[in-house]
């Protein structure tokens, strides 16, 4: 099959320990099943780092071009930016195809079994960087222009708890492995069933990080049942932080601190950005360059690069408006396949033709009732 060139994702210690056991366990049985000699290995960054011994992301797409690379491996652990990693080259003209995942280190030991498997095609591998769903869709906060549509939910609309552990068990069937999860909304700490979500995503992906996005309104208020459990399952708290809060913070933090969970707090929320537009954008390409492409959502069954295809509804009742609802893979479909998954994943849809690729910053402020369009929208 001839000589091969790889590229790994990032030059830290994960980059670096993948690189090994490419070099000393997966090459030579590489080579003895199909003939192809792995000639030689680089790392890639975003950005060139001569020191770390990167090159950058342009020159690796070049390379890519130029028939000089065939290979890109992305190390499970090295999660951040990994799918953004992924978008911006695919948006370069470098295939889906050509990206391997490097399953995760656990040990010092590998079986002849996991060797031969260390790298799997990206699009086939049951695994991915982050998911989010969302257990309560309105909130108590209701800022204009929440990505999220949030503040014109105007009734408690709670995720139903025993259809959603159904459909986390369905994407489990194709999914297997995720890096991050992130429980949201709306607020989530408004529905009195979180701990259970917390449970449930504990019990069925044990290695992902898992977190409780919130804006904080209903930490001081929370029962000692939550903290225990995300005490105990080790989840992480991360406080998107707004001004009505501000006067709550210290004690927040003294309460977070006793209860002995780990939790983290954004700088103050005084600005937003807004990039909807009512004016359909002519291409799509610009989905590769969204930060929110990266936000799998699992909602009602369904999965999406982002939230809005779920989301867009609550914007269309308010306003009449009629903006596409697609986007959204039903999870429930004959012949489902994590093939299929993974490649929706990283496909743009209808409704991203209403996000501009240019976002508009835009004062934090509390939705008046009733809303109006420029609470959403950036040019009407
Ligand atoms: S706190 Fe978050 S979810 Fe709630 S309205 Fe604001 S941005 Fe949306
Ligand atoms: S709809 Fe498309 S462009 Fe808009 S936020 Fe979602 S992924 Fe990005």
């Amino acid at each position: 099959m001839g000589d091969i060139n790889i590229a790994i994702w990032q030059a830290n210690d994960v980059g670096q320990t993948v690189k090994t056991i490419i070099e000393l366990g997966y090459a030579p049985r590489l080579e003895k099943s199909t003939g192809t000699h792995i000639a030689n290995i680089d790392f890639v960054a975003f950005e060139e780092d001569s020191e770390a011994g990167c090159m950058g992301l342009e020159e690796m797409c070049q390379r890519y071009r130029d028939g000089r690379l065939q290979m890109i491996v992305i190390p499970i652990q090295n999660y951040i930016a990994q799918s953004m990693f992924v978008t911006e080259s695919i948006a370069r003209g470098v295939d889906a195809n050509v990206f391997f995942l490097a399953s995760r280190i656990e040990s010092n030991t590998f079986t002849e079994e996991q060797l031969y498997s260390f790298l799997t095609p990206l699009m086939q591998a049951k695994y991915l960087p982050y998911l989010e769903f969302h257990i309560a869709d309105h909130c108590n906060l209701n800022c204009k222009a929440c990505e999220h549509y949030s503040g014109l939910v105007h009734e408690e609309i709670f995720t139903n708890y025993e259809k959603f552990e159904r459909d986390l068990h369905r994407l489990h069937e194709f999914i297997d492995d995720i890096g991050y999860i992130r429980i949201l909304g709306g607020e989530p700490l408004l529905n009195p069933e979180i701990t259970k979500y917390i449970k449930l995503i504990k019990d069925l992906y044990p290695k992902a990080a898992h977190v409780v996005v919130t804006n904080g309104l209903k930490l001081l208020s929370m029962p000692d049942e939550f903290y225990d459990v995300v005490r105990e399952t080790n989840t992480y708290i991360w406080m998107s932080y707004y001004p009505p809060v501000q006067n709550k913070r210290d004690a927040i933090e003294a309460k977070l601190r006793e209860k002995g969970v780990e939790y983290g707090i954004s700088e103050l929320n005084t600005e937003f950005t807004m990039k909807q537009v009512l004016k359909p954008m002519e291409g799509l390409g610009h989905f590769y360059h969204c930060m929110q492409a990266h936000c799998n959502n699992l909602y009602d069954g369904k999965i999406a690069a982002c939230f809005l295809p779920f989301t867009t509804k609550y914007f269309n009742a308010e306003f009449a408006q009629n903006l596409p609802e697609d986007g959204a893979l039903d999870l429930y479909e004959e012949a489902m396949s994590t093939e299929r998954i993974q490649r929706h994943l990283f496909t743009p849809f209808e409704r991203c033709r209403y996000c501009s690729d240019h976002s508009v910053p835009v004062p934090w402020e509390v939705m008046q009732e009733p809303s109006v369009l420029s609470d959403w929208v950036r040019e009407i």
